[in-house]
This record gives structure tokens, sequence and C-alpha cells, in this order.
């Protein structure tokens, strides 16, 4: 599964063959483009049997010919067609198709799904929708040297960023003025967009993982969680630094102490062959001896790709072994109720016999 040459769509013909399934249609943003080049996400994929078409309007005609050649293009027209599932299914009919249709059930909108229905199984050549999600979306695991260099470039703009933000980082600030200043450098430094609403999480407001920015001002001695990330080229990153004005209180450093050893911990053991329960159990351990086990609230990391949230999970019950070329994050935290919290994320990818770090920014102020 590593090592193989063949294009992504091949790829999927052969795991579609085996899952006696006869085509898949893809609607999602991230799989249109893995699986067929196409860099917009108004449109849909179809994959069968020697064939790989993409259904898509005017607007996007002049692009989809240049990124996909190798792609067959059917062009949406609104005064010909109900909707896109409508245009598929005339084309699905045309090329002679029938049989079973893997959809991505995770993603699809209701309205999509019914108008596939209607279309393409009961007035069209579909037998069956079948959501599969997991079987497409696993295709896309293991990274290509390619894709790793690109989801480097992407930690890159984001380490630089952080660099250009720090000096601005003082008590009086506010959150939303730590966020504005990360995100212009994340962008100056090379990132298309911020792969998710950036986290600037101070004091109180650090005892929610998923904080969104306020303006509250950043007062000396408090944990601030920094959980940001940048896309280029597509491909997305993920880093979380946990940091400070002057100096914390004692119960403060105490669990910044103990999540940077279970992100050490957990980062050293990272390695082909573990599973992802195995890793979260290794940085859980560390986190429960210490007593803050039932702050960890959620799983110790994620893969990131095109998606900055995507396969492996390293959760408590993920069965996934690691192989090499898979990207995932690890990023224990403790988050404590009326008292803040904190978050060390490093995204690393797995190697032969090891792993190699993608994130590289400094863990403390210099
Ligand atoms: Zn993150
Ligand atoms: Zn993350």
């Amino acid at each position: 599964m590593t090592t193989e040459l063949k294009s992504p769509a091949e790829r999927l013909q052969k795991t579609l063959k085996e899952a006696h399934l006869q085509g898949a249609v893809l609607t999602s943003a991230e799989n249109i483009r893995y699986f067929s080049g196409f860099t917009s996400a108004d449109g849909w994929v179809f994959v069968g049997a020697g064939k790989i078409a993409l259904v898509t309007d005017g607007r996007y005609w002049a692009q989809a010919q240049q990124q996909c050649p190798q792609v067959e293009l059917i062009k949406y027209r609104s005064h010909e067609h109900r909707n896109l599932a409508q245009c598929l299914a005339t084309w699905l009919k045309e090329v002679g198709f029938s049989g079973e249709v893997a959809v991505e059930g995770q993603s699809l909108s209701l309205d999509g799904y019914n108008s596939m229905s209607t279309e393409l199984v009961e007035q069209g050549p579909v037998t069956r929708l079948v959501s599969q999600s997991a079987l497409i979306n696993d295709l896309r695991l293991i990274k290509t040297p390619q894709e790793l260099a690109a989801i480097g470039k992407a930690a890159e703009a984001a380490d630089r960023a952080w660099e250009k933000t720090l000096p601005i980082f003082k008590a009086g600030i506010t959150e939303a003025d730590l966020c504005a200043e990360l995100e212009y450098q994340m962008q100056k430094c090379g990132a298309r967009k911020p792969s998710f609403d950036t986290i600037v999480a101070s004091g109180l407001n650090g005892a929610y993982p998923h904080a969104t920015v306020t303006n509250k001002v950043i007062q000396p001695g408090e944990l601030v969680t920094v959980d940001f990330g940048c896309v280029v080229d597509g491909w997305c990153s993920d880093i979380t630094r946990t940091i400070w004005v002057d100096h914390l209180d004692d119960k403060s450093f105490e669990i910044w102490q103990v999540v940077k050893k279970a992100h050490d911990t957990a980062l050293e053991a990272a390695r082909p062959g573990l599973k992802g329960c195995e890793l979260d159990k290794i940085a859980r351990d560390i986190i429960e001896q210490a007593g803050y086990g039932e702050y960890f609230s959620h799983s110790l990391g994620h893969g990131v790709g095109l998606a900055v949230h995507e396969g492996p999970g390293l959760r408590r019950e993920s069965q996934t072994v690691l192989e090499p070329g898979m990207t995932v994050t690890i990023e224990p935290g403790i988050y404590i109720p009326y008292f803040g919290g904190c978050r060390i994320e490093d995204l690393i990818y797995i190697t032969e016999t090891g792993h190699e770090r993608l994130s590289h920014a400094p863990y403390q102020i210099p």
C-alpha cells in the first residue's frame, strides 16, 4: 500500500472493484481535488471502471480543461438540466453504466442525496447508493513524497508566521489582536488562507479546547493557547503553542509541563506499526498519572492533508496501524473549567523507522 505508483483514480477504481461497487460519486472538495485534480468544489466527480468524469458548469469549463486533462468533462447547463444529478444520470445512460455507486455519506447534503436518489436511482441507471466515506477517504491516508513536501510547506509557513508574530505578544493586547497579526503573517508567509478558524484562548477562555477568539485583553501570567494552520497549494498544516507573558503561577506551569511531557513522550514513540489507540494511551497515561486525566477531553491527534482533520485518528478506540507516509498531529491538552488550559501540538509524518517533524516552532518564547 505504501509505494504504489498508481494514480489516485486508479487506486479508487481498484478499491471499488474489490468492494463490488461499480462506481463512486465524489462530492467533497478534498476528494474532488484528490481524485480528479479539479480545485473547485462546484461540481461532482464520477469514478467507475475505466471511467473518470467531472460534471461542472460553464464558469469552470476552462479551469477544468486545464486542470483535468485525463478526465472526461460533462457540462451542466441550468436551462437544460434539473440539477447536477440529472446531468450526470444522462451521461451515465449514454455510456451504458449500470450498478451500485458509493457516495460520501459523511459530507453529502440531504438535497444532494435526494437529487441522486431521484435522478440516478429512480430514473437513472444506478441500482443503489451506498454510503462509503471511509472506503474513499482511506485512500488519502498515505501521502506521496510530493504530498508530504506540500504539507511541509504549509507547516513551514505556519512556523515562520509564528516567529514573525511573537514580537507583538505582550500583556495588554487582545486575543483578536494576536489572531489578526498571526493570520496576516500566515498569508505573508505563503498561506492562501488559514486551514481553520485560528484559536487564541487566554486565561479562563483556555478551558475551552475550541474557544472562539474574543476581545479579551491578555494579562501577565495567563496561559495563552494559540492553535493555527496554513493552506498552501490546497494542503493544510496544524500547530498549537501555549505561551504566557512574564511568569506563571505554580499550577499553570505544572499543567504546561505535564502537557509538554505527554507531547514529547508520544512524539518520541511515534513510529510505524503502532496503533492509534496505543499512541493515544502513551500521552493519556502521563496526564492521568499527574492527576489531570479527566481534563484531557479529546483524542491525541488526527491526520492532516487536503483536509485539516482527516484520518488516521489517534483516539482511545483507534485500531488504525500507523504506516510510513501518514501525517498526524500529536496534541495532548489539559482544560480545567473556571481555570484555563493548555495544548501543545506538532505535525509529524511517519517514516520507515520512526517519524519526522513537520512543525518546528519553539515551544516557549525565546
Ligand atoms: Zn490544531
Ligand atoms: Zn489538530
